[in-house]
């Protein structure tokens, strides 16, 4: 990826934000409904690139790096497709300064 923001490159943004992994998601996907859904919205929406479209129609989705901005949850097609919560206190993204 060689994206750039203004003058700042998307790995520069990048190198100022850490992930605290919690053990439980704080999204989950019902990836059932996602066979079905045939816009696949997610792929394009969410900036940190974490929905996968697979090969068989399917959704592969990874927590782990996402900013916690919502919008998968905003521009789903799929009804209750997802369950979006914020992480417990002190997990989640951390974007730092300097
Ligand atoms: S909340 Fe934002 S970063 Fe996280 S998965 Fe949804 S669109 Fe991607
Ligand atoms: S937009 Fe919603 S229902 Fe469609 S593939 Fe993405 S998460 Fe699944």
């Amino acid at each position: 990826m060689n994206q750039r923001y203004g003058d700042v490159s998307f790995e520069d943004r990048m190198s100022h934000v850490d992930f605290r992994v919690a053990e439980q998601p704080h999204i989950v996907v019902d990836t059932d409904v996602c066979r079905s859904c045939t816009t696949k919205t997610c792929v394009h929406a969410c900036p940190a690139n974490l929905f996968v479209p697979t090969a068989e129609g399917g959704i592969l989705f990874n927590y782990e790096q996402c900013f916690e901005c919502g919008t998968c949850y905003l521009m789903c097609d799929g009804g209750n497709a997802i369950s979006w919560s914020y992480p417990d206190g002190g997990q989640g993204v951390v974007f730092r300064h300097g």
